[in-house]
């Protein structure tokens, strides 16, 4: 592991230089998003919740605008996965996306040559935004898996807040793989995730998309729901259908028919993905985006927000520690992580996109 770790160590140049790509542009964005929401706003509300409601689970709204209730959460292990970053508290999630995990993580095992999941951000005990590091996650139904394999032992909590993450792309060019780094065996776990009908969107780094379409000689049917995003190049993600009866969940249309190798991925491969904003006219207002407020979200949110939390933790069924361990490993006084190094899941999104996400 010792290796492995100095593996990590050492690409943390490449994550570096995957992030300057189209550097002052997403730069910027990260900037953006990371500023120190207002008290009031959904952000801080949201991300200040330490626990789940009890009663049912259920998402309200959409991946990128709402909340739930009922959550549960993943166990920090299981026999084929280990979560990471503990401290940001967000292991939490709809029964639907936690049990994809989990098949996700006993397939890839099996069949794939993937020893296990390490499993980045699901979402908060009640969802909704999140101060850091991503636009959706808010509804249960969305998870980050690592694109590095389970190391062989079961690290320590700060093992698991200090791994570095491993982009895929390649020093020094542009949208590129690193041979180095990629496997088939990546490849064959990213395909497994799509194979599952409840998988709608896996959403990689434009490069890994363009990698898959060029060398993927199996079964295409499910290529594409690979969606080329910004970022994504050291993790996937993982966005499920809303669960069936779930009433109250925003369904997003499914992706388009075929594999997805078309106009939609040459475009990030055009100058358009990475051009910089045009500079506002001299005589333009400033506008102040405005700050996301609970009243924006669902109405059931405020309802969410006001529920009687959750006295302990549902009983895990994944094999993993009991409900009190979780509780154990998660005290509720944990500190924010120092650094959010998580990329975003989505940057800014030109006028000129093709095709709907
Ligand atoms: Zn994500």
């Amino acid at each position: 592991m010792a290796f492995r770790i100095a593996q990590a160590l050492s690409s943390i140049g490449k994550l570096a230089l995957a992030t300057a790509i189209g550097a002052s542009l997403i730069a910027g964005d990260v900037a953006a998003q990371q500023k120190q929401p207002s008290p009031g706003s959904a952000k801080a509300i949201f991300g200040g919740v330490q626990l789940p409601t009890q009663g049912a689970p259920q998402p309200f709204g959409f991946y990128a605008k709402g909340c739930m209730a009922g959550a549960e959460a993943l166990p920090t292990d299981g026999p084929n996965w280990q979560a990471m970053r503990l401290s940001r508290n967000r292991r939490w999630g709809n029964p639907a996306m936690l049990s994809t995990i989990e098949q996700l993580s006993r397939d890839a095992a099996k069949y794939d040559g993937w020893p296990g999941l390490l499993v980045g951000d699901i979402a908060q005990p009640r969802g909704g935004p999140m101060i850091t590091g991503h636009a959706s996650h808010q509804i249960g139904l969305d998870a980050d898996i690592w694109l590095t394999p389970m190391p062989n032992f079961r690290m320590t909590a700060e093992q698991r807040e200090a791994l570095p993450f491993t982009t895929m792309l390649q020093k020094n060019a542009f949208l590129t793989i690193n041979p180095n780094v990629w496997t088939p065996a990546h490849a064959r776990l990213l395909m497994r995730a799509a194979s599952y009908p409840q998988v709608e969107r896996i959403f990689v780094n434009p490069a890994i998309k363009k990698k898959m379409c060029d060398t993927w000689t199996g079964d295409r049917t499910n290529l594409g729901k690979l969606r080329p995003e910004y970022g994504h190049d050291s993790h996937f993600h993982i966005r499920i259908k809303c669960p069936p009866g779930a009433a109250n969940c925003k369904p997003q249309a499914p992706v388009v028919a075929g594999d997805g190798c078309d106009k939609s991925l040459a475009w990030w491969f055009s100058p358009a993905p990475w051009a910089k904003p045009k500079p506002p006219k001299p005589d333009a207002k400033p506008v102040k985006p405005r700050e996301v407020m609970v009243s924006d979200l669902p109405k059931a949110c405020q309802a969410v927000l006001d529920a009687p939390a959750v006295s302990s933790v549902r009983a895990a069924t994944y094999g993993g520690p009991s409900a009190a361990e979780v509780l154990r490993a998660q005290p509720i006084d944990a500190p924010p992580a120092a650094n959010d190094d998580e990329l975003p899941d989505l940057g800014p999104v030109p006028d000129d996109k093709p095709a709907a996400q």
